[in-house]
């Protein structure tokens, strides 16, 4: 074995907030641990609208200077500008999502078993066997690591999943921080069958500063313009503006011989929202456990990994990302009108209260059976179903 290589018995690529944050798990099992971060600072770019829901507090102990504001209500626009308007007990955070990547490197920078590589690009890997034991042989743009386990923490366009054969589908945002005068306490969400797979936001960020931003699968810039218009906003007010990607979908195969995949890299975004925090911080406590007991146990089976960390992964979060998908896949066959309808429905018949009552922005199981038990909901889902017959092939597809 070539004596430049260096030896790990982790190394996770990406140093954003999944990476960083199972880092930071990992801190106390007495692993040496390589993170490889392509960016020169960790938490920049930043590619976030940075709301989420009061989860966030019971999954991490979070210093209170990283939560900005705290959102009392939202409004949800039809295409054609009829709102509901809901308030409830999710009152989720905003957050700065910087100083949140940063949190955890912090917290694990000194520590003399994990070595940051910054400003270093993943470029690939190949297993090697040696004495009859599986391991990962990585290589950057700068150096060569032998390691038991490789994570991919590397987000939407991820290299390891694309090496494990696996493609995001995926949706493209852009956002602006502006100064505006909207309501500080109130998220706004605007519906459009132009921008089908997300929806145009606007999260107050506080200090009458707003995060406006807008996710599609096409036609991004040309589609915020109009959405931009629309608020009577003017772009060229900005102070700064921000682009991203947002894997599409619900999550994909994440466990294989000595790798595992994590965050959107493992597509653990819901596909309501866009959003991924909560659930890329439940996937990772599964993806510690999983860890430390490859190495107790000396097994990196991909049946073993399968078993500690995809499977209860999908009966925890994944269950709940197919009711985000399924949600989303009635939305796309939406028209203006269906909006319409559907809002009028909404506002006539008390829906608005069990939407603010149950509604539960990362698990909305328990909303979507209260919704189904109201009649005049179950009348416009029939309704969409005869119009589109082939969306229930998609709905099959899903949950089978
Ligand atoms: C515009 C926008 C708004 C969003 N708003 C919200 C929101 O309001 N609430 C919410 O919960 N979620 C939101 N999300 C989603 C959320 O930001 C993601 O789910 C989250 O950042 C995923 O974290 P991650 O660590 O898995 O991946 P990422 O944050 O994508 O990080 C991946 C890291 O890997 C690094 N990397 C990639 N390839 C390589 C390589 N080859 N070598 C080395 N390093 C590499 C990248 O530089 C990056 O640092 C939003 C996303 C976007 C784009």
């Amino acid at each position: 074995m070539d004596q430049n290589i260096e030896k790990f018995d982790v190394v996770i690529i990406g140093a954003s907030l999944s990476g960083n944050y199972l880092a930071f798990l990992l801190s106390n099992f007495n692993l040496k641990i390589a993170v490889i971060e392509e960016h020169q600072e960790i938490g920049l770019p930043f590619q976030c609208a940075g709301i989420i829901s009061k989860k966030l507090t019971q999954l991490i102990d979070l210093p209170k200077d990283i939560i900005l504001n705290q959102v009392k209500k939202a409004k949800i626009f039809s295409p054609s500008g009829i709102y509901i308007r809901l308030s409830g007990e999710e009152q989720p955070y905003v957050i700065d999502r910087v100083a949140l990547d940063k949190l955890f490197y912090q917290r694990v920078k000194s520590n003399n078993k994990i070595q940051y590589y910054l400003e270093e690009k993943f470029i690939s890997f190949k297993y090697i066997t040696e004495k009859h034991k599986k391991s990962v042989l990585i290589e950057t743009n700068k150096r060569k690591l032998k390691s038991k386990m490789l994570v991919g923490c590397d987000g939407p366009l991820s290299s390891v999943s694309k090496l494990m054969g696996i493609k995001n589908k995926l949706i493209y945002a852009t956002q602006i921080r502006i100064k505006a005068n909207f309501d500080q306490n109130e998220a706004v969400m605007w519906f459009d069958p132009k921008w089908k797979e997300l929806f145009g936001w606007i999260v107050p960020e506080g200090n009458k500063i707003y995060r406006i931003g807008l996710g599609s699968s096409k036609n991004v810039a040309k589609n915020f313009q109009i959405f931009l218009k629309k608020l009577d906003v003017v772009f060229d007010d900005k102070l700064d503006q921000q682009g991203g990607i947002i894997p599409y979908g619900y999550m994909n195969k994440s466990a294989f011989d000595n790798i595992l995949l994590l965050g959107d890299a493992a597509g653990q975004v819901k596909a309501t929202t866009g959003g991924g925090v909560v659930m890329l911080l439940t996937a990772a406590k599964y993806a510690a456990f999983c860890i430390k007991n490859c190495f107790k146990n000396n097994r990196f089976s991909k049946r073993y990994i399968e078993k500690l960390y995809e499977e209860p992964c999908k009966a925890t979060i994944g269950k709940q990302l197919k009711v985000h998908f399924l949600i989303r896949t009635f939305f796309e066959t939406f028209t203006d009108a269906d909006y319409d309808m559907l809002f009028q429905i909404v506002k006539a018949n008390k829906i608005e209260e069990i939407v603010s009552l149950y509604g539960d922005m990362d698990f909305p199981r328990e909303m979507v059976i209260k919704l189904l038990k109201n009649s005049m909901f179950i009348k416009f889902i029939i309704r969409i179903w005869r119009k589109n017959p082939l969306i229930l092939i998609k709905i099959l597809k899903i949950f089978i």
